[in-house]
């Protein structure tokens, strides 16, 4: 059965491999619960939800510094608003492409519906890469991205935020034009700036809730974070305050990574290397391979960590950079739990490798969850007007993360192992599923 629906999702979206790979995995742990429940099957929820509500593809012409026209690609998938309006970051990277945010904008339906707030899933983006561009590029850009995107959103529609290659100057920048083409002050974009309506403790909530979330996952088996060797990828936002969070609570982060390669500096991270990571990756905009030089660590070039000796491995790169290899090698070292970071950065033959090992692995779409979770509180604040203190903003995320994890071991305890892939993807299901019954064929 999940291979009959498959191949109708393989034809009908041909080529789009991330996005079938999202699908297939989400299908083989939650066709046998519909299988128990008629009325989803005579709904048909599963087609109906891997089928996006709508696609925007639109041309984003600006000009470079050299006075040259360029011509970029823009996306924006509004996947599912059965719960909510649509809500997702916006990726800028040269590899953007229809699979890649179809498969992000399906994640995120999960993920969103996980939260417990009431947020649809939506994904965008463009094969824009702000790499080696200067401000006013960047800025060029973005102003053209939302003079077509400002028409499609909107603070009660779809509510865009971040992703990989855009952060607090790229949302800025957007902010800007969209204000300036609707003359209105609006919550349609998420994690702005704080003086105009960004809320505390965003960006550091997928970092943060990741590391909260496996916390949650080591008290099942009675351990602690503290001590625990960590091995990181990637070295942007999620990655850096994976870092921090690690570093507040006594574990020892020994890895980051870019996509040039990785630095391991055994002694582990402390918060004055991180705040040079900081300074490296945000503002100078240069390589993580500065941070051997200045520290006198190993650099290994164009690879994943994964080689490392670790206790906990948090994947914050981007989607398919643990292979079965990669898995392999993690579990003979030792490794027993695996949280994600990033979205699907773990390949399918590689769960498997995880979960026949019986180690802890916690999904993107329930480890991660804590930035969009977040994202949600800034709307509640921009929506009263308020803004909610640090230690008010991290305790719900805390919360959040908690209860998340409460979802995955509900729907994915089997005797004597916890199936978090089969949770997540149960748990998100089925408020959206319900949702979408209520109300009738739309
Ligand atoms: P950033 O752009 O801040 O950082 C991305 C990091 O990953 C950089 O170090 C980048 O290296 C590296 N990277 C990106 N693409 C590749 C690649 N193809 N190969 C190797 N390295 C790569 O992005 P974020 O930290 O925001 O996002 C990281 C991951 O987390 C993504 O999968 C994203 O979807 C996910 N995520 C992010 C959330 C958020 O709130 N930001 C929320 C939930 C999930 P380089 O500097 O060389 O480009």
């Amino acid at each position: 059965m999940p291979e009959q629906f498959m191949k109708r999702v393989i034809k009908k979206n041909a080529g789009e491999v991330e996005f079938c790979q999202a699908v297939r995995e989400v299908v083989e742990s939650v066709m046998p619960f519909v299988k128990k429940h008629p009325e989803y099957q005579k709904a048909k929820i599963l087609e109906r939800m891997a089928e996006p509500e709508r696609v925007i593809m639109f041309r984003v012409p600006w000009i470079d510094d050299k006075g040259e026209v360029q011509i970029n690609r823009g996306y924006r998938i509004e996947m599912n608003s059965a719960i909510g309006p649509y809500k997702g970051g916006l990726r800028f990277h040269p590899s953007v492409n229809l699979s890649i945010l179809k498969f992000l904008a399906f994640e995120q339906v999960f993920k969103n519906s996980l939260t417990t707030l009431p947020m649809g899933g939506g994904k965008g983006g463009s094969d824009f890469d702000p790499k080696g561009k200067s401000d006013n590029e960047v800025m060029r850009f973005c102003q053209s991205f939302m003079t077509e995107l400002q028409r499609h959103i909107g603070p009660d529609t779809d509510i865009p935020a971040g992703d990989i290659g855009v952060g607090a100057r790229e949302i800025g920048f957007l902010f800007g034009q969209y204000k300036r083409l609707r003359n209105e002050f609006t919550g349609v974009l998420t994690g702005k700036g704080l003086n105009w309506g960004g809320s505390l403790i965003r960006p550091e909530a997928t970092g943060y809730g990741c590391v909260y979330f496996a916390q949650e996952m080591l008290k099942t088996q009675y351990e602690s974070i503290e001590g625990k060797i960590c091995a990181i990828s990637g070295s942007g936002n999620v990655a850096q305050y994976t870092a921090e969070k690690l570093i507040q609570l006594g574990a020892k982060p020994v890895t980051l990574s870019d996509s040039h390669g990785y630095i391991y500096d055994k002694h582990g991270l402390d918060t004055e290397k991180l705040e040079f990571v900081k300074e490296l990756k945000n503002v100078k905009r240069g390589r993580i391979k500065e941070y051997a030089k200045k520290y006198g660590c190993e650099y290994f070039e164009g690879r994943y960590p994964w080689k490392i000796k670790c206790d906990i491995a948090f994947p914050s790169a981007t989607q398919n950079e643990i292979d079965e290899g990669d898995a392999k090698q993690l579990v003979k070292n030792g490794c027993i739990c695996v949280a994600e970071g990033a979205n699907m950065p773990t390949a399918p033959e590689a769960i498997k490798i995880f979960q026949k090992a019986k180690i802890l692995y916690g999904p993107g779409k329930a480890a991660n969850a804590g930035g969009v979770a977040t994202s949600g509180l800034e709307m509640s604040q921009n929506s009263e007007r308020l803004s909610w203190s640090r230690e008010d903003v991290e305790e719900k995320l805390h919360q959040i993360m908690i209860k998340i994890h409460e979802q995955c071991v509900k729907y994915g305890k089997d005797d004597n192992y916890i199936d978090y892939v089969k949770g997540a993807n149960i748990g998100g299901f089925v408020k959206v599923a319900d949702a979408m019954i209520d109300q009738g064929v739309v």
